[in-house]
């Protein structure tokens, strides 16, 4: 899979160097491109942005450096031989970054990236390339953050932990929280590790009973628990088909 981002501040992209990102770039898995977006401004000081079109406070970044940095972004990779791009605009007013829509830009093979600062791109920027490509508007949560670079680091972690090879034991996202399947949409429950015994705390005597089925079992009431408890909406929105009668006597 192919990254572009486009930015004022490429060192905030650092951390894509570390960890399981740093390392699906080093096994070839990931190839990441961070581009300073002030490479396509021509003035003395470098503008990427201007006051906004009705007054109010703050700034607005411009088309210019935006369109040139995209084209210039876009005639790269075709000419390096990527296909089918994605533009990943973050902004809190976009659609909210689920497990699904990881899952969705997972199977993309190129995703470009234009995290904004100030008060966001002037509209005509995604406009123009809504036009010519699938063009998804993200937001990380309901909070506004100082630009988002952040939520770039946010859903490039979520897509790469799910593309072939990259997590050790592929299984280990099957029983994630949010993963379809058996847990739909549940929160994943506790979990533990030795020593059996920890200041005076041992471990729940089914995990080491070594009955799959229990096993199972547990870890399934444990996490409708939870969601019930820190997420009663994913409760409220399963499919009732989903619960067997045991679910709906907790
Ligand atoms: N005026 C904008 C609004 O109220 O929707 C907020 C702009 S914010 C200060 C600057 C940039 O940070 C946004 O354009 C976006 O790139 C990023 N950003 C802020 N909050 C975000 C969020 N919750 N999810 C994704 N990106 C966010």
């Amino acid at each position: 899979m192919r990254l572009d981002v486009v930015t004022i501040f490429p060192e905030y992209l650092e951390p894509l160097d570390v960890s399981l990102v740093g390392k699906a770039r080093a096994r070839g898995q990931l190839n990441v491109h961070v581009h300073d977006l002030r490479a396509w401004t021509y003035d003395r000081h470098n503008t990427v942005d201007d006051t906004p079109y009705g007054g109010g406070p703050g700034m607005v970044m411009k088309t210019g450096p935006w369109g040139d940095a995209l084209d210039s972004v876009l005639a790269d990779g075709y000419e390096t031989g990527s296909r089918e791009p994605v533009l990943i605009v973050p902004t809190p007013s976009g659609r909210p970054f689920t497990q699904e829509l990881a899952v969705e830009l997972s199977e993309r093979p190129w995703l470009i990236f234009t995290p904004a600062r100030y008060e966001g791109i002037d509209r005509r920027v995604v406009d123009e390339y809504a036009a010519r490509m699938p063009v998804y508007e993200v937001s990380i949560g309901d909070y506004v953050l100082a630009g988002g670079e952040a939520a770039v680091l946010v859903v490039t972690e979520a897509v790469a932990r799910l593309l072939p090879g990259v997590l050790g034991n592929a299984e280990s996202h099957q029983d994630d929280s949010f993963a379809p399947g058996a847990m739909a949409n549940l929160l994943e429950g506790p979990v533990y590790t030795k020593p059996p015994e920890w200041r005076g705390r041992g471990i729940p005597d089914v995990l080491l009973s070594g009955h799959h089925g229990k096993i199972a079992r547990w870890r399934r009431d444990e996490a409708l628990k939870r969601t019930t408890r820190n997420r009663p909406d994913l409760i409220e929105s399963c499919d009732p088909k989903a619960f067997d009668k045991k679910d709906r006597e907790m």
